[in-house]
């Protein structure tokens, strides 16, 4: 049994054969999915209706199995929920690099502490560029990142 899998016995989320397929998609993607993406994937080994997909993605990530992320494309997308980390966007790629930092961490939830509440979760989105002194050439930004 997957990882994935053993959280939704866990949470009591029942194993069907479309949850399993979904989740083995999103047990495999390390890019972030949208929900056309993961209906790709899986439709490539079984037939499920794109209004499945979505309600499987709302209810595992509802009982917290998957976590939605939303990046500067205001386009949805899924990964295993689990271990905390930030997401790095490349201004210039659109590429999501994840960051990890316990020190980070530890930091949000003393200030949030500070004001009084308890983290639940996280949603840190940086946007950056590769620092490269020595290429001199000026990069097109892409239209549909947040600046
Ligand atoms: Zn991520």
């Amino acid at each position: 049994m997957s990882r994935l899998e053993d959280l939704c016995q866990q949470r009591g989320v029942k194993l069907t054969r479309p949850r399993r397929a979904v989740l083995q998609v999103l047990e495999e993607s390390n890019d972030h999915p949208t929900v056309s993406d993961i209906h790709r994937r899986v439709t490539q080994k079984h037939h499920i209706a794109l209004g499945t997909t979505y309600r499987i993605l709302n209810r595992l990530t509802a009982e917290g199995v998957l976590r939605r992320c939303v990046f500067g494309d205001d386009k949805a997308r899924y990964e295993p929920a689990g271990s905390p980390h930030y997401h790095l966007i490349d201004h210039d790629t659109g590429a999501i690099v994840e960051v990890s930092d316990d020190r980070l961490t530890a930091l949000l939830k003393q200030l949030v502490r500070g004001l009084g509440y308890r983290m639940i979760a996280c949603h840190v989105e940086i946007i950056g560029e590769i620092e490269d002194n020595s290429v001199r050439i000026r990069r097109r930004p892409r239209g549909n990142m947040v600046t």
